[in-house]
């Protein structure tokens, strides 16, 4: 049974210890201590090491000159602090005293590779450097803006408006009628390659009402919205995502897809579905176990939550 604490990159969260991001005492006493564990970003890419782990380093890291300061991630089970490092693009290992340690590894990988803990702070961190490096103004002012708060906030010199990181919810659902779910794919996907529809979720609507507004729009589909059932969500960090999964209820078969969104959409049976998480169908395949995707199919298809209808 699919359950929401083990969808990856959600799984195994940290506790954050919120409450330590404005200690400055606290934090300057963490950043000094030889227990206290960092790990280097570069790019959105983790350092990992041939053994596929993140490569951990003490407070000898701060002497190679991220970007800006230490992002505070929270403390582990023994309550040892945990940061991570934003290395400029321009920062190269070779020379670096932690040459040899490991290698920065591209996203998509490194996270369907690390463990459980390690994904989900790769992939926290990958998403505040990325909303770091993309506000470094102020969205009220222009002026130049910093980083406070160990990374959780931003605020301007000049004006001093606060900014904080965004994650923005998306609705990715499987539709469903009786014994068959609808699947779509990019034009831009590998062939063969066919999952769940999603959207972002607009102002002023829930989660629901998004799923059931893109399923109409990118496939001419009606729901009733209100048929939506939750399962579980997964930050995306490519680059700040929250994916929220739903089944929703179809309300109709006839498919007339919008060719700017998707490429085409099917119907697919149960039994199809399963050949296809299985890896048994003969041209069309999942998405990968790391993305949401597939353990709403899975679910769908092995458990059935939506044949309350
Ligand atoms: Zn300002």
């Amino acid at each position: 049974m699919t359950h929401m604490a083990d969808i990856p990159l959600a799984a195994k969260p940290i506790d954050r210890a919120a409450h330590y991001r404005l200690d400055a005492a606290w934090q300057r006493a963490a950043l000094t201590s030889p227990e206290t564990l960092f790990f280097l970003m570069r790019e959105g890419e983790p350092l990992m090491n041939a053994a596929g782990g993140l490569v951990w380093l003490g407070p000898h890291a701060l002497k190679l000159s991220p970007i800006e300061g230490p992002l505070f991630l929270g403390v582990d089970k023994t309550g040892t602090p945990i940061f991570a490092l934003d290395m400029s693009a321009r920062f190269q290992l070779e020379g670096a005293p932690i040459d040899g340690l490991g290698e920065f590894v591209d996203a998509r990988h490194a996270f369907g590779a690390l463990r459980a803990l390690e994904a989900n702070l790769a992939s926290t961190a990958r998403s505040l450097f990325e909303w770091h490096r993309h506000h470094g103004f102020c969205a009220r002012c222009g002026a130049k803006s910093v980083s406070v708060e160990a990374g959780w906030k931003r605020q301007c010199e000049a004006c001093r408006g606060e900014h904080f990181p965004r994650t923005d919810p998306v609705a990715i659902m499987l539709a469903v009628k009786g014994d068959r779910c609808l699947l779509g794919r990019q034009a831009s996907w590998p062939k063969g390659f066919y999952s769940c529809l999603a959207g972002f979720v607009e102002p002023g609507e829930t989660v629901e009402q998004a799923a059931a507004r893109e399923l109409e729009e990118e496939a001419g589909i009606q729901a009733d919205w209100q048929s939506a059932r939750y399962l579980f969500g997964q930050p995306w960090p490519f680059p700040s995502s929250l994916m929220v999964g739903v089944i929703l209820q179809a309300e109709t078969e006839e498919i007339t897809i919008d060719a700017k969104e998707i490429e085409e959409a099917k119907w697919f049976s149960r039994s199809e579905v399963q050949s296809i998480l299985e890896g048994q169908h003969p041209v069309i395949y999942a998405p990968p176990e790391m993305a949401i995707a597939h353990h709403i199919m899975k679910v769908w298809a092995y458990e059935d939550p939506g044949s309350e209808a």
